[in-house]
């Protein structure tokens, strides 16, 4: 029999994280979908698919402000975004201010697999799925359970995202969001931005959350990537230093990687971030602080 090579995955449900609030059904839930995104790996899935799959199921689960959880915007819209990206084709998909579908990070993949485009928006995003007989919300109000409401800060945040090694030692990553609580219409932050918020390449794999507009300017995905293929840093050196460089723009959050050697790396500047992480040996550690 061939032999199985190990398998990695780590998720986030979001760098918005209050002191004192228990985390325990986040926990719980994440915990989960690692399992269920571990036994997937086992089972030969792609990294790309588990990474759809775990993200779908943060989507639909209510707890981050991701799909089902997501908060209106300003005008009282739900617009949401999601990016992917597999790492050994460099292939991408992405949506943003998405309104009206279910599984943003469903649209982006078809995106991916069956149009030449990376990134469509808005109004081109939802006529995009609809042709596609993607599943649709036909009553916001009733379906969406704001995970989070704003608190009396500017903005507060809780995407969730993905990333995963395969057995055939491909990475991917995936990133999906309601955006920043209380953003303005057509606000777009760094989840949808291939070398922002969701990167994968042959090396390494990032998916971000935090202040969106930090992480835009920092390129923080793409940073993290630059620096293991142009600065020789390991995955986690890389990733402290991109933190940094957001921490120094003013911005704040975390983010989960993966290496083709198995590294996996969660950290965060902000004051905790929802996690899981399946290590190569198969065990599950899952955190908030
Ligand atoms: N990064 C996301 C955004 O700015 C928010 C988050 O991570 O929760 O849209």
């Amino acid at each position: 029999m061939a032999e199985t090579r190990p398998t990695a995955l780590v998720l986030h449900g979001g760098a918005s994280v209050v002191a004192d609030k228990s985390y325990e059904a986040e926990l719980t839930h994440l915990r989960e979908v690692a399992e269920k995104g571990k036994s997937l790996l086992a089972e030969g899935m792609s990294a790309l698919d588990v990474c759809v799959e775990v993200v779908k199921d943060l989507e639909e689960a209510g707890l981050y402000v991701a799909g089902k959880g997501s908060s209106p915007n300003q005008v009282g819209r739900y617009e949401l975004d999601a990016a992917l990206m597999e790492g050994h084709t460099r292939k991408a998909g992405s949506v943003a201010s998405l309104v009206g579908y279910r599984h943003p990070i469903a649209v982006a993949q078809r995106m991916m697999i069956t149009i030449p485009h990376v990134m469509l928006v808005g109004e081109g995003a939802a006529a995009f799925a609809k042709e596609q007989g993607m599943e649709e919300i036909t009553d916001p109000e009733s379906y969406y359970t704001p995970a989070a409401v704003p608190d009396g800060r500017e903005i507060a945040v809780g995407t969730v995202g993905c990333v995963a090694l395969d057995q055939a030692g491909h990475l991917a990553a995936a990133t999906s969001t309601g955006g920043t609580i209380n953003k303005r219409w057509g606000r777009v932050g760094d989840s949808p931005l291939i070398g922002a918020g969701t990167w994968a390449d042959s090396r390494i794999a990032v998916s971000c959350t935090g202040q969106g507009e930090y992480f835009i300017r920092a390129v923080a995905a793409a940073d993290v990537a630059a620096r293991v293929a142009y600065g020789g840093a390991s995955l986690d050196v890389a990733v402290i230093g991109a933190l940094g460089d957001v921490k120094r723009l003013g911005g704040d959050g975390g983010m989960i990687a993966v290496a083709r050697d198995g590294s996996v790396v969660a950290r965060f500047t902000s004051q905790g971030m929802k996690r899981a992480i399946v290590h190569p040996s198969g065990k599950i550690e899952v955190g908030v602080a």
